[in-house]
C-alpha cells in the first residue's frame, strides 16, 4: 500500500465523522446485497482453499456474517447518537455525555480458518463505528482472499476499505503506517510481534488469539450429549477452530465408558458422511505438525476425529494448540484436581463444562477464568452476537460481535458542559482560603 492510499483512507476517515448514520448502513446493506448474491462463490472459494464443505462455510460463516449485517443494520441508529450519563452534585450546573466518534483507520489482519467470517465480521463493526480499513487477509487461503478484494473492490470506494494481499512480509509492510487501531486475528505468537509492533507506535490494538480450551465432564453429565458435541468442535473445520475443543478431563469413574462411547458415536459418524465432505487440515507443514504430534498414529483419512487416552500433561499432545482433529483425554479423581491441570496453562479462549450440578459449574466457573465458557455447549457461544467474544491474557485482549464490536472501534469521547450556574466551581479556583476549606469540607460532607 502506498503512502498515498493511507493518507486518502485518513482523510475519509475525517470526512466520515460529518456522514450520516444512514450512509453506513446504507454500506451495511451493500455489504450484504453482495453476500447474498454471491453465495456460491463464496462457498465454492472456501471450498477450494481446504475442501470445506459448502454446508460448514454457509452455516459457520455466511450465516454468521448476515446475522452479524442484519443486527448492526437494526441497532446502528441507537448506538450512535450520545448517551446522556449522570454528573455528580459536586459539578452542580454541568451535563455530561458520551459521544462515539470513528478511531480512523483500522488494519484487519485475518487469519485462514474461518477465511470469510474472521475479516468480514470486524470490517462490520469497523466501518459501522465510521472507520475507513485496510484488511490484509490470509496467505493460506488464496482464492478467498481474493474474493474478498473483489467483493470490498465492488461496494466501497479504495480510501474507505482496501484490501492488501500478501503474507507476513505485507503485514510487516502495513505495520509501517499510523494506523489508529489494528484487529489481530491469529495465533498468540503472532499476536505478540503485532502487540510489539504497535507498542513502538502507541497504537491501539485487539487481539483475538488461541490457546488449549479445556472441556471437563464430570460425574453428573450426560455423557451422550458431551459425545456429540466435543465430536462436532473436533469435527468442523477439521478442529481447526479458535474455540474448539483442545483436550478433555474426565472423571476416573466414566472414563473408560466415555471413551468406548466416543469410539463408537465417531466410527457411525464416519460411516454416514462422505469423505470428500470434511475440511482438509491447511497445509503440508500443519499436516506434518499433526503427524508428529500424533507420532503418526493418527490416519487422518480414515477417521474424522479421534480422542487419545493419556496418563499426564507430560505428553507432547499436552505442549501447544493442537488446531487439528485430535484430542488428548486425562482422567481425574476430583474436581480441584482437575482445575490444578487447567491452571498450569494460560487463560484459555474457551472453557467448556458437562455437568447437570449447578454447584459443581459454579465452582468451575470460579475457579478457572476462560476468554468465554459453554456449560452443556461447545464452540456456539460465539454464534450469539449478545455476548462479547475475546479472550484474555495469551488468548487475546479486547472483544467484539453485536455492540461490543462497535464499541471496540469506536473512539468514546468525554463531553462535559457547564450549562447554568457558571459560577459553581470557583470554590476551587484560587487564591484558596480558610472559607473555601470550610466550603469544601461541607461539600465532601454531602458527597462523599
Ligand atoms: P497466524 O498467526 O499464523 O496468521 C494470522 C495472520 O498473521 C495472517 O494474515 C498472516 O499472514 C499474518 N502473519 C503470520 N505470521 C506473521 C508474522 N511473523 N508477522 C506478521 N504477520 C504474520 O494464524 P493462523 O495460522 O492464520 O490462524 C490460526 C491461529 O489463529 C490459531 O492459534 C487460532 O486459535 C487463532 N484464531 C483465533 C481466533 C479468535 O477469534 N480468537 C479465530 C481464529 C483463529
Amino acid at each position: 500500500m502506498t503512502l498515498k492510499i493511507f493518507n486518502q483512507l485518513k482523510l475519509k476517515s475525517f470526512q466520515n465523522r460529518f456522514e450520516s448514520v444512514q450512509n453506513r448502513i446504507q454500506k451495511l446493506q451493500k455489504m450484504q446485497n453482495w453476500i447474498k448474491k454471491n453465495e456460491l462463490l463464496i462457498l465454492e472459494s472456501v471450498h477450494s482453499d481446504f475442501n470445506k464443505p459448502h454446508f460448514e462455510t454457509a452455516m459457520s460463516e455466511i450465516m454468521i456474517v448476515l446475522n452479524e449485517l442484519k443486527y448492526f443494520k437494526t441497532n446502528l441508529k441507537s448506538w450512535v447518537i450520545d448517551q446522556i450519563v449522570s454528573t455528580p452534585i459536586s459539578l452542580f450546573g454541568h451535563k455530561s455525555k458520551i459521544r462515539y466518534e470513528n478511531k480512523g483507520v483500522i488494519l484487519i489482519i485475518s487469519p485462514w480458518n474461518y477465511p470469510f467470517q474472521l475479516a468480514i465480521n470486524p470490517l462490520i463493526a469497523a466501518i459501522s463505528a465510521g472507520n475507513t480499513v485496510v484488511i490484509k487477509p490470509s496467505e493460506l487461503t488464496p482464492a478467498t482472499s481474493l474474493l474478498i478484494q473483489k467483493m470490498c473492490s465492488e461496494i466501497f470506494e479504495t480510501n474507505d476499505v482496501n484490501v492488501e494481499l500478501g503474507d507476513k512480509e505485507k503485514t510487516n509492510e502495513l505495520l509501517d503506517y499510523q494506523f489508529d487501531h489494528v484487529f489481530f486475528t491469529g495465533s498468540t505468537n503472532v499476536g505478540r510481534i503485532i502487540a510489539v509492533h504497535c507498542a513502538q507506535k502507541l497504537i491501539p490494538y485487539t487481539l483475538e488469539l488461541g490457546g488449549k480450551s479445556p472441556v471437563i465432564i464430570t460425574e453428573s453429565a450426560d455423557i451422550d450429549d458431551a459425545i456429540s458435541k466435543i465430536h462436532w468442535g473436533k469435527y468442523l473445520n477439521r478442529g481447526q477452530t479458535c474455540v474448539a475443543p483442545d483436550y478433555v478431563l474426565v472423571h476416573d469413574s466414566i472414563q473408560a465408558e466415555f471413551q468406548t462411547r466416543f469410539n463408537s458415536y465417531s466410527k457411525s459418524i464416519d460411516q454416514k458422511q462422505n469423505p470428500e465432505k470434511i475440511s482438509q487440515i491447511i497445509s503440508r507443514n500443519h499436516q506434518s505438525r499433526l503427524d508428529d504430534l500424533n507420532s503418526g498414529q493418527f490416519d487422518f483419512k480414515k477417521s474424522a476425529v479421534e480422542l487419545i487416552q493419556i496418563k499426564n500433561i507430560d505428553h507432547p499432545l499436552m505442549a501447544d494448540e493442537i488446531f487439528g482433529p485430535t484430542s488428548p483425554v486425562i482422567g481425574y479423581s476430583d474436581l480441584k484436581s482437575a482445575v490444578e491441570i487447567i491452571l498450569k496453562y494460560p487463560d484459555p479462549l474457551a472453557f467448556y463444562i458437562f455437568s447437570k450440578n449447578n454447584a459443581e459449574t459454579e465452582f468451575l466457573l470460579k475457579s478457572i477464568p476462560s476468554g468465554g465458557v459453554g456449560i452443556n455447549s461447545v464452540s456456539v457461544h460465539l454464534a450469539n452476537h449478545h455476548l462479547p467474544f475475546g479472550g484474555r491474557g495469551n488468548s487475546g485482549q479486547g472483544r467484539y460481535h453485536g455492540h461490543f464490536g462497535f464499541l471496540e472501534f469506536s473512539h468514546q469521547r468525554a463531553i462535559i458542559e457547564q450549562k447554568f450556574l457558571n459560577q459553581s466551581l470557583q470554590i476551587l479556583f484560587p487564591p484558596y482560603t480558610e472559607l473555601k476549606m470550610k466550603l469544601l469540607k461541607i461539600l465532601r460532607y454531602f458527597t462523599n
